[in-house]
């Protein structure tokens, strides 16, 4: 167990845990935190890596083909863990013959440079290949939630302009059929096969034999590092997905953070729970396990606790990186489902996503002895930007501090009539304002697709501005407060959700909290918080009186909420996010919005 104890700062009174256990064999990465932030640079990160023999630099050589030339040739990257009982192992070097053919086969299709793949297939190895396969022929690469419906992928695949779709034969009769008169881009459809799987229907090309007759040799041509490379929507949470573009210059902040802030060494077992339709699961899911040599797990199934705690055990994996509504489910579920496990490999847990409840960074302590460390960024930022790091202690409830090479500040933006909007830094601790990065860092988004106005909006004055409101403290930490859109007016007063939701979150029948603002005549506002219960648990009266007053003790009376109602569970993205915009529509009765990204849409 790690020791948590409640520490002075220049601030408050603020509760920290040890980051890391004292006295670990590994060493993490960086051990002076203030001292390597203060000596790095990308220029010192660029000479991690290895730069093409080409000229340039190239995301799937960096993850691949440098390791495979290499002493790690033979090492698992891949480990891929079917939904039955089936495991795959990919070493380095069978990745790179791998990727090599799948590249090949793109160019005998006539697919180039700046072209873009799209790959809707579910976690299956063949996504990985196709992904590597396809930075090698400098083509732009967009992975999509296997679980979204015909619409939201149409929509998707005609803003991207897919020239080549990877699917299945199951997900392409469901959702490609019914839209494929509406992609007149769309040149061609490979189909990774299962083996009790038909003939693909006409029309379709069969993934495997493609590969097999390809060329296992393949030089990728010089490659700018400016040139696009992937392809991601956003969540949707906040209201239409956007379409973030990313260049190969990106991987410099996979690598980095990778090494920096998940402390990945080149023994790990890492694990990366999201899916590749989502950002994490592309950054961390792919790119930075693998230029950082590691082994990397893939899970084709879906979250149950039971099934994820063997993984952990059985795979030895030593770093995981989650999200908080998976900790959630699994705190949810209790600490049976743990009973009898041993992990004695696990030795650094972190999260992004959402803002992690403090209530959740501490029950990592009581499930594994260790906290979750939480990090903070964006589809756009490509990469992550803020981190609790294993050499500095958790605040649980702070997303910590800044990764080394990012610049970033809390401000005020006025819009200027049209003109470019003013930025005020507020140098001032503790003040609450929008989080803003300095423009320029390597995996920062370099367009929204077909967007640009859109994209205009985001910077002004250097700063990309984030659409977050944060504060830090004296001490470097930063502290989410909401998104600007959430953020509650009530009697004069600004209140965050995320505050009142950890609270509701700290009473022991609430699994997963939801807060809004409620219109009001007098108030402009009240909080209206939206509750799921843990099992065993059944709404009441009683425990509505309950909650309110637990809130009411530990807020005060004008943030704790006004009005509680209990639901079966809260909507979210199908990234898993509280989609708040939603239950304010509910609220009030206003249309939905886009919903493309709702889990049960
Ligand atoms: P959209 O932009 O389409 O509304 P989205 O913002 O949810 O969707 P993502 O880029 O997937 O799309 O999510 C980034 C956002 O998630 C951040 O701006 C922030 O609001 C939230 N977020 C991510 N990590 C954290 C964290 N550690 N703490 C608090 N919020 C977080
Ligand atoms: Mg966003």
């Amino acid at each position: 167990m790690l020791d948590t104890a409640k520490q002075g700062t220049a601030t408050a009174t603020v509760e920290s845990i040890r980051g890391y256990p004292a006295g670990h064999a590994v060493a993490p990465n960086v051990s002076d935190y203030a001292a390597f932030r203060a000596a790095f640079s990308w220029e010192f990160a660029r000479r991690d890596l290895d730069g093409l023999p080409a000229g340039g630099l190239n995301i799937a050589h960096e993850a691949v083909d440098r390791h495979a030339a290499g002493a790690r040739a033979n090492k698992v990257a891949l480990r891929w863990l079917g939904r039955n009982s089936a495991v795959q192992d990919y070493s380095y070097a069978r990745l790179r013959r791998l990727s090599n053919r799948f590249a090949n086969v793109l160019k005998g299709l006539g697919v180039g440079a700046g072209e873009r793949v799209f790959i809707l297939t579910g976690r299956v190895p063949e996504l990985y290949i196709a992904a590597l396969g396809a930075l090698k022929n400098r083509s732009v690469v967009c992975t999509l939630f296997s679980a979204f419906g015909p619409e939201p992928i149409r929509a998707r695949m005609a803003h991207g302009d897919a020239r080549i779709l990877i699917s299945t034969p199951i997900l392409y009769r469901r959702k490609i059929v019914p839209i494929l008169g509406m992609l007149p881009g769309l040149r061609h459809v490979l189909l990774v096969a299962g083996p009790d799987d038909e003939a693909g229907p006409p029309g379709t090309l069969d993934f495997a034999k493609l590969l097999a007759a390809a060329d296992e040799n393949f030089s990728i041509e010089a490659t700018d590092p400016e040139a696009p490379a992937l392809l991601h929507f956003t969540s949707g949470t906040t209201g239409t997905p956007k379409g973030a573009v990313h260049v190969h210059q990106a991987v410099l902040t996979h690598h980095a953070t990778g090494k920096l802030v998940l402390d990945l060494h080149p023994e790990d077992v890492f694990w990366c729970t999201a899916d590749p339709g989502w950002v994490t699961g592309t950054s961390y899911g792919i790119i930075a396990p693998l230029s950082n040599g590691v082994t990397s797990i893939v899970d084709e199934a879906d979250f149950d606790a039971e099934r994820w705690y063997r993984i952990l055990e059985e795979h030895k994996v030593s770093v995981w990186y989650t999200a908080p509504t998976a900790i959630r489910m699994m705190m949810k579920a209790g600490l049976a489902p743990l009973a009898g496990r041993k992990l004695p490999a696990l030795r650094y847990l972190a999260s992004v996503g959402e803002p992690l409840n403090p209530e959740a960074v501490r029950w990592g302590v009581t499930a594994f002895g260790l906290p979750f460390h939480d990090n903070w960024w964006q589809t756009e930022t490509g990469g992550i930007m803020i981190a609790n790091f294993a050499a500095l202690d958790v605040r649980p409830g702070s997303m910590g501090m800044l990764v080394p090479g990012i610049e970033a500040a809390i401000v005020r933006v006025r819009s200027n009539d049209g003109a470019e909007a003013k930025v005020t830094v507020i140098e001032e601790p503790g003040v609450e304002g929008e989080l803003a990065l300095r423009a320029g860092w390597p995996s920062m988004f370099r367009d929204y697709l077909n967007e640009p106005e859109r994209y205009r909006e985001c910077f002004a004055g250097g700063w990309y501005l984030s659409g977050d409101l944060a504060r830090r403290d004296a001490d470097g930490y930063f502290w989410f407060i909401g998104r600007k859109d959430d953020v509650i007016k009530t009697s004069g007063h600004l209140i965050g959700p995320f505050e009142v939701e950890s609270v509701l979150m700290e009473h022991p029948a609430v699994a997963e909290a939801g807060v809004i603002g409620k219109p009001d005549p007098v108030a402009l506002e009240v909080v209206k918080a939206f509750v799921a219960l843990r099992t065993g648990y059944t709404p009441s009266e009683a425990l509505r009186k309950d909650i309110l007053a637990h809130a009411r003790k530990r807020l005060g009376a004008v943030a704790a909420p006004k009005e509680i109602d209990f639901q079966q569970c809260l909507p979210k993205t199908r990234s898993g996010k509280i989609m708040r915009r939603i239950l304010r529509a509910q609220e009030m009765h206003l249309p939905e919005g886009d919903i493309s990204t709702l889990e049960s849409a």
